[in-house]
């Protein structure tokens, strides 16, 4: 903990930590190296982990990266963060990231940008950025943070680590901060496999809280890393021929492919027709639930509350136009665009419809398929600023990403390489849903 609170410190300019718990983490050090000298410490026992800021944590300040949240302390601790805290892991502090976990570049905090630690010209990826960073950093040896189109694989793959989103349902969302709901899923950031396996292990499974996390049981991920198998791989053959994708991350994957065929798995190119119509359904359907979502700040009930206020009505506006960041608001307007009485069959209800035909025609392939390989993204990290002025472009950086969460498969990046300016590529797989553990073995015995 001293290590890496030192480490925090050297590497402030990073952006990385909104809040380090110092005093805190130090005390819960002290109390687990006394349960290890008597045999009682628990499973993660000496992880030291931040935390996105989107988790709860009692007591402890939750911002989602907004000054609408500004003063806002949280009552209750998420059941991530709990199972983490039983099984004696340290949390070090709270990370920055874009707010409300809006973006794809970490530019969009209240709290000022996150700079890449590969190159502090370039961004670390968003949302979950300062998670990823951390891990880059050596801030922390591990991340949790959350992925509702690609937040924490875009940004391990941007980084040089590891960024895994397990199936939807697979980990309670009781205390993390709605974004999107039908696609919000934590998600881990590490260093390698075997720490995103055990984490899984640990913060997975059934809740009380979260009506909607899955009953199933969970399998002992850390125990099942080893697999000599021979599998059946597809790469959509649409991504690589996309415009946009760079050429060095397209060598990259190719080459992954081909190793792994010269290793003896079958691998095939797949079609899947959907690919341009990923970005639209996943923003129309991501915005409606936002905009639903983010009613509840109104200036009552949490945080900041405007000081020009006359009436009801202007606490309202005024609070919500001074406390949203341009980003959180332009998805607001097109999330009650596209619910709105007159626009909501053309919009709403067309992508749910297209939704469904994505998650059918991705589950069709993982029956035929054990994985599905693509980049991560079709760029390694770009320059700070280079997507700002244009919000569609910066939204298409999230097109390798978004299948998996319409889908609601599990979904990994790993690192597989650097390009000429040394800057990381990741590869992404997908599996079956609650193939996790093929999933983890898998990537395991690339990396
Ligand atoms: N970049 C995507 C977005 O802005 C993904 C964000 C996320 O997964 N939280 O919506």
């Amino acid at each position: 903990v001293e290590q890496y609170l030192q480490n925090i410190k050297e590497k402030a300019e990073l952006n990385a930590f909104l809040e380090i718990f110092e005093d805190e983490a130090l005390a819960q050090a002290e109390a687990v190296d006394k349960k290890l000298a008597d045999g009682t410490a628990g499973k993660l026992a000496g992880m030291v982990i931040g935390i996105k800021d989107v988790l709860a944590y009692e007591g402890h300040s939750l911002q989602a990266s907004s000054k609408i949240l500004n003063g806002f302390k949280s009552l209750y601790t998420a059941s991530a963060v709990k199972r983490l805290l039983d099984e004696d892991a340290v949390i070090i502090g709270r990370q920055n990231c874009d707010e409300f976990a809006m973006g794809a570049s970490n530019e969009n905090s209240a709290f000022g940008n996150v700079l890449n630690a590969d190159d502090p010209n370039r961004v670390p990826g968003g949302s979950s950025g300062g998670s990823a960073v951390a891990v880059q950093a050596d801030l922390c040896l591990a991340s949790i943070g959350s992925d509702t189109g690609g937040s924490v694989r875009q940004p391990a793959s941007f980084c040089g680590v590891v960024g895994f989103k397990p199936t939807y349902s697979r980990i309670s969302r009781y205390g993390l901060i709605a974004y999107a709901s039908s696609f919000d899923q934590i998600g881990l950031i590490t260093k390698n496999v075997e720490d995103a396996a055990l984490l899984l292990e640990v913060i997975a499974g059934q809740d009380g809280m979260d009506s909607t996390a899955s009953q199933r049981e969970v399998p002992a991920y850390s125990e099942l890393l080893q697999t000599d198998k021979k599998y059946k791989i597809g790469y959509i053959r649409d991504c690589f021929e996309r415009e946009g994708l760079e050429t060095e991350v397209k060598d990259a994957i190719l080459g992954v492919k081909d190793m792994l065929r010269d290793a003896g798995h079958e691998v095939e190119a797949v079609d899947f027709p959907y690919l341009d119509f990923m970005v639209p359904t996943y923003y129309i359907l991501t915005t409606a639930e936002a905009s639903s979502n983010l009613g509840r700040y109104d200036g009552v009930k949490y945080g900041f509350r405007s000081e020009n206020v006359t009436d009801l009505t202007s606490l309202y506006k005024k609070t919500r136009a001074e406390g949203f960041g341009e980003e959180v608001q332009r998805r607001i307007m097109l999330g009650t665009f596209v619910l709105s009485a007159d626009y909501y069959d053309a919009y709403y209800t067309k992508a749910q419809k297209v939704r469904r035909l994505i998650k059918e025609k991705t589950d069709e392939l993982l029956q035929a398929y054990d994985f599905l390989i693509l980049p991560t993204a079709p760029t390694t990290a770009f320059k700070i600023g280079e997507n700002t002025a244009n919000p569609l472009a910066m939204y298409l950086a999230d097109i390798f990403t978004v299948q998996a969460s319409l889908a609601g498969v599990p979904a990994i990046s790993i690192p597989v390489g650097r390009d000429a300016n040394g800057l990381s590529i990741g590869l992404q797989l997908m599996t079956r849903s609650f193939e996790e553990p093929q999933l983890l073995a898998f990537s395991n015995y690339i990396l």
